[in-house]
This record gives structure tokens, C-alpha cells and sequence, in this order.
């Protein structure tokens, strides 16, 4: 057995990194600044993408841009209820009403046919995720979208360095990225929102700093207006420099963090191709490349007779970290109560969400780390 845990993801923090957030400590000028602006820059260069905006999480880009979109009572979004609890709770929070799509069995992606099949005359937006790192099915929804005149934003929080199709995804539309800690790039806490929409990038930017039209160091370098005025009441969810220059010393070596990434799942893939009783997802034909977010596995727990959370309560008794990407929000308990959600509504998002695990997946991870958990669930499993 291991003598050291094995966390499910640890940030890759070189000294480097430190040394330039350090910096920024230094400058005089640490909140939103000359980092930020450059953050976007650089993000835009590497996505395709026409216009970023960097913001204090994906979070608050989802709820800026169900603002930015006019959502709220009486309107309906389509989203998967396997995917974080942000989402839907910005939703309701919106007055809007969340209605859950199920997904594929093997990829976790929000099925097309369940999407249509949620349209009504009161859906305003699809919300699909791209999950782990693969693309979601996004010729078959945009064709949705444009069909049913519905808008589309694409949740990205897995999916920095994912191609879809041979194209970056974020590349067109609207879609948004988080550098949370476990995601492939972090800013400690931070989002990045994307589009090519000119009109909701304008309105976004206004509501990101308090509807001022202008953010804290545009007023302090550009000459403008302290006294700046309310063009319409707007949020704080400005990302700050000493996050921005974090981001950009990450974004540089995105590409090395996903080829690590692939390596360690690759050797997974093999390991566990001969144990039954796990089943990793499949990947979608046309993700031309996986970013490797996340290496998230099914148990078989009708084989084993073994429940998902007694497996990974196994697995930290030996020392391995595991995360659970994710809980199906339907059955979380206020959707219960307020909204009347049930075991059986989306049968495929439930079978999943009783079986899903993630394993330890992150840059600084080592061949010997995977064979550790492989041989860790070897001997759960034959207990
Ligand atoms: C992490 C995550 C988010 C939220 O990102 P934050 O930056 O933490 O707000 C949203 N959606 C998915 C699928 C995520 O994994």
C-alpha cells in the first residue's frame, strides 16, 4: 500500500509561478490590470476565440450571461442534471426554470435527442457541457439552436486545449471556462468567458464591474471619468492580476499538462482494459483531441456488489484520492423538495451518477502513481 495519499488532482505550481505572482504583489497595482488584459489576450490567441473576458469563476461568467441574456421567469434552460451544481442553481436563482436532458451512457455528453424532445415555447438556452475533457455533440446541437431559435452556451470548465472536430473548443459561439484548482489551468479562482457575439460580450463587459462600461484600471490608466456612471446595475466579478499573471505563466505550458495528462491515461486505459468490473468512458469520434480534465470510471456495481461511495472509501483507506464528477443534480435534495424531481426521470444520468468515479489524474503525476491506484482497486475489488 502507499505510504503518501494520492489526492485526485493537485495543481502543477512551479516556482516560476510564484515568483510572478510576486511580482504583481510588488507593482503596486494587483487587482484588475495590465495581467488581466493580457490573460484575455493570450487566451484568445490560443482558443480562436473573437473576445474573452476574465472573471472571478465560471460561475459568475454563467450568471453574467444569463443576465447578459435577459433569462428569468417564465423562461426555461435545457442543461444536463449530471453536470455541477452552478449551473442550475444560477438558473433557478434567475427565476428561470432548469430542464434536465439526459446524456449519453458511455461519454456523459447531453444527448441531442433528449434536448429536443426538452424544447417548449419557453426555452431561451442549451447548456451543454463538455464533459472530461472530450467535446459535446456540437453539430447536432447548434442545428437545434439555430432551428428552434434558441440560444447555446457551451459550459468549457473541462475543456481548455479540447478540439472538437479539429477546432478549438470556445472557438466560435459562447462558451465559458473555469481555472478552478483541479481544472487544467488555474488562476487559484477564476473564469473566462468567450464569444463571438458582439452585442453580449459588450453587455457582459459592462456587467462584469459594476455596470460601469469601464473596469478599475481602465479608470486608473485610460484617463476616464472616476466618477464613471451606472449604465445599468451590474455585478464585481472582475479577475483580479495576481490571478491573471497566474494564468498566463499556465496557459504557456497548457499543452505540455495535456500531453501528461494523456500519457497517464493512456497507461490507465490500459491497466484497467482487463478488469471487468470498471468501465472508463468512451471518447467521442469527433474530440480530435481530449484534454484528459478528468479519467472518470463507472463500477459495476451489480457485479461487485459493492456501492460507489463504499469503493471510494476503500480506495482512501489505501491511500488513493478519488473525486465524483458528478452527483446528479435532480436528485440533490432541494430539487427534490422544490421542484419535484425523481429517481427514473432521466434513467442514463442516474445509472451513471450511482456508478461514476474519477481517479487520480493531474500533471505531476507519475506511471508508478497509476499503477498504485490500479493495484489499489485490484484489491478492493478482490475482497
Ligand atoms: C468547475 C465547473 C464549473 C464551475 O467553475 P467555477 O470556476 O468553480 O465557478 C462549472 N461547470 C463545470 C462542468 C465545472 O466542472
Amino acid at each position: 500500500m502507499r505510504s503518501e495519499f494520492l489526492p485526485f488532482s493537485r495543481p502543477s505550481i512551479s516556482e516560476e509561478d510564484i515568483s510572478a505572482v510576486g511580482e504583481v504583489l510588488r507593482s503596486g497595482w494587483i487587482t484588475t490590470g495590465p495581467k488581466a488584459a493580457e490573460f484575455e489576450h493570450t487566451f484568445c490567441e490560443y482558443v480562436g476565440c473573437r473576445s474573452a473576458i476574465a472573471l472571478a469563476s465560471a460561475t459568475a461568467g454563467m450568471h453574467l450571461v444569463l443576465k447578459g441574456l435577459g433569462i428569468g421567469p417564465g423562461d426555461e434552460v435545457i442543461t444536463p442534471s449530471m453536470t455541477w451544481v452552478s449551473t442550475i442553481n444560477l438558473i433557478v436563482l434567475a427565476g428561470a426554470t432548469p430542464i434536465f436532458a439526459d446524456i449519453d451512457r458511455d461519454t456523459l455528453m447531453i444527448s441531442p435527442g433528449s434536448v429536443e424532445e426538452s424544447l417548449s415555447p419557453r426555452t431561451r438556452l442549451i447548456v451543454p457541457v463538455h464533459f472530461a475533457g472530450a467535446a459535446a455533440d456540437m453539430a447536432a446541437l447548434r442545428k437545434i439552436a439555430v432551428r428552434s431559435g434558441v440560444a447555446l452556451v457551451e459550459d468549457a470548465a473541462h475543456a481548455l486545449g479540447t478540439h472538437y472536430s479539429g477546432e478549438h473548443v470556445g472557438r466560435g459561439g459562447t462558451s465559458i471556462f473555469s481555472f478552478h484548482p483541479i481544472k487544467n489551468i488555474t488562476t487559484g479562482e477564476g473564469g473566462m468567458f468567450c464569444s463571438d457575439d458582439r452585442e453580449l460580450v459588450d453587455r457582459i463587459s459592462r456587467l462584469k464591474f459594476h455596470g460601469l462600461g469601464v473596469d478599475a484600471y481602465d479608470r486608473h490608466t485610460q484617463g476616464r471619468s472616476p466618477q464613471a456612471e451606472v449604465l445599468e446595475p451590474g455585478y464585481k466579478y472582475n479577475m483580479t492580476d495576481m490571478s491573471a499573471v497566474l494564468g498566463l505563466r499556465q496557459i504557456a505550458r497548457i499543452d505540455g499538462f495535456i500531453k501528461k495528462r494523456e500519457a497517464l491515461a493512456v497507461r490507465y486505459r490500459e491497466l484497467l482494459s482487463e478488469m471487468d468490473e470498471i468501465m472508463p468512458l468512451s471518447v467521442p469520434s469527433d474530440t480530435t483531441r481530449h484534454a484528459w480534465h478528468l479519467f472518470i470510471v463507472r463500477l459495476d456495481i451489480d457485479r461487485t456488489g459493492l456501492g460507489r461511495d463504499d469503493f471510494m472509501g476503500e480506495l482512501k483507506e489505501r491511500n488513493i484520492g478519488t473525486g465524483l464528477h458528478f452527483r446528479a443534480v435532480h436528485l440533490q435534495r432541494y430539487y427534490k423538495e422544490s421542484m419535484g424531481t425523481h429517481r427514473g426521470m432521466l434513467p442514463i444520468t442516474e445509472w451513471n451518477s450511482d456508478r461514476i468515479c474519477s481517479l487520480p489524474l493531474f500533471p505531476d503525476m507519475t506511471f508508478e502513481d497509476v499503477d498504485d491506484v490500479v493495484e489499489a482497486i485490484k484489491e478492493v475489488l478482490s475482497k
